[in-house]
């Protein structure tokens, strides 16, 4: 796993993993990311905890940190925020969908009237 170096939060060592420091370095670079600096579990005592699941909310937290430190322009932020607000948007959607799917399991039981 790729050498993230120090956390700018707790500043202990840390690493990525490499399916996702792959993805900055090629998805998240068009989208205006940067390498996150603090480690997962400060990440994770972030605010942004929603059920998004951990790739949507740390690239979330990312583009903050990215915005914070000038790295990236206010078009660039909203780009990004934009494409993540979409994918927010249907990861809600494939949730809702299967909460319905499983409830569409139990409606596809034999019917005992
Ligand atoms: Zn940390």
């Amino acid at each position: 796993m790729p050498d993230m170096g120090l956390c700018k939060e707790c500043n202990e060592p840390w690493s990525m993993e490499q399916g996702q420091y792959d993805w900055f370095l090629s998805e998240g670079k068009e989208k205006g990311l940067t390498l996150p600096k603090r480690c997962p579990e400060c990440r994770k005592k972030g605010k942004i905890r929603r059920q998004a699941g951990p790739s949507l909310s740390d690239r979330f937290l990312n583009l903050l940190d990215s915005y914070e430190r000038e790295d990236i322009g206010p078009s660039q932020f909203y780009d990004a925020l934009h494409n993540l607000i979409e994918e927010l948007r249907q990861f809600e959607q494939r949730v809702s969908k299967g909460k319905g799917h499983h409830d569409k399991r139990k409606d596809s039981e034999p019917a005992r009237q």
